[in-house]
């Protein structure tokens, strides 16, 4: 009896594997927090520390690969999730944990953020991690959401305009199109994201508004986070609708900003409290 209205109640899980931003802006921070937003329980895995506040990153140290094997076991071990998010991974053999896990847990919707390097430009993924990530970790997820910078450093190329973006048909091939690419556009002239669905060579721009504010740190991490949440709360939405909504979010989070610190700061990702 207790088990079953247990199930009956069971919330979604979200799982973020990523680091760790003491300054709660982004990484497991900023996931759990758009989760929780959006009704999901999080669960999280710590690929890496970071010392860090609003006004940049000090220091990155990656966490033990085994650990991150062990933490993923023992999670797996205990329920099963709707949704994986992936963040930050550090280095090839953490790279290399996530991605037999992931193989391991082949039917859960995996989102990929490729994130790399931080904004104030401090490295979270070795250079054998990201040749691992282009090569193996990439033909695993369903959503990959890198802004310019990360689409660049995924296609060995320099990407700063729109007909450039638009160019990133290459980096479907080479993920056998299956996957949902979402190029967030955040530095471009029109601040539009491009999305391409499994199977396209090419995809549609959807219309952002620029916020004039501080609080830019933990965008990326919060729209692959909102768009991971939905996945696994409405799994036969259209994609793009799904982007549409995270993106909504994204921007209350940025507009409703506490202004906390003195950098580029975090977002509110309790705006509309919780869905
Ligand atoms: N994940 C972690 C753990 C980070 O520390 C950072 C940035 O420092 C990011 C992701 C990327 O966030 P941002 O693009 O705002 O720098």
């Amino acid at each position: 009896m207790l088990a079953e209205s247990y199930l009956e109640n069971c919330p979604l899980v979200g799982l973020s594997i990523a680091g760790f931003d003491p300054s709660g802006g982004a990484g497991v921070l900023a996931d759990l927090k758009t989760f929780a937003a959006h009704g999901i329980y999080g669960e999280a895995c710590l690929t890496l520390l970071t010392i860090q506040s609003t006004a940049g990153v000090q220091k990155v140290k990656a966490s033990d690969a085994g650990w991150v094997a062990e933490t993923l076991a023992c999670l797996a071990q205990d329920n099963a999730f709707s949704v994986i998010k992936i963040g930050a991974i550090a280095n090839f053999k953490v790279a290399q944990v996530v991605t037999e896990f992931l193989r391991r847990n082949a039917t859960v919707p995996v989102v990929l953020d490729p994130v790399m390097v931080s904004s104030s430009g401090a490295s979270l993924l070795d250079e054998d991690g990201r040749e691992f990530l282009r090569a193996e970790l990439l033909t695993l997820a369903d959503w990959v959401t890198p802004n310019l910078v990360e689409l660049g450093l995924l296609t060995r190329g320099t990407v700063t305009t729109s007909d450039e973006v638009e160019k990133c048909a290459q980096l479907v091939e080479l993920t056998g199109s299956k996957i949902n690419l979402l190029v967030t556009g955040g530095h471009l002239e029109k601040p539009d994201d491009y999305l391409i669905l499994p199977g396209e060579s090419s995809g549609r721009w959807i219309a952002g508004n620029r916020v004039e504010s501080l609080a830019t740190h933990g965008t990326g991490c919060t729209l692959s986070s909102a768009i991971a949440a939905r996945i696994a709360k409405f799994p036969a939405e259209n994609p793009e609708v799904t982007v549409i909504e995270a993106k909504r979010y994204l921007e209350g989070a940025m507009r409703n900003a506490p202004g906390i610190g003195r950098g580029p700061g975090p977002m509110e990702h309790f705006w509309r409290g919780s869905l």
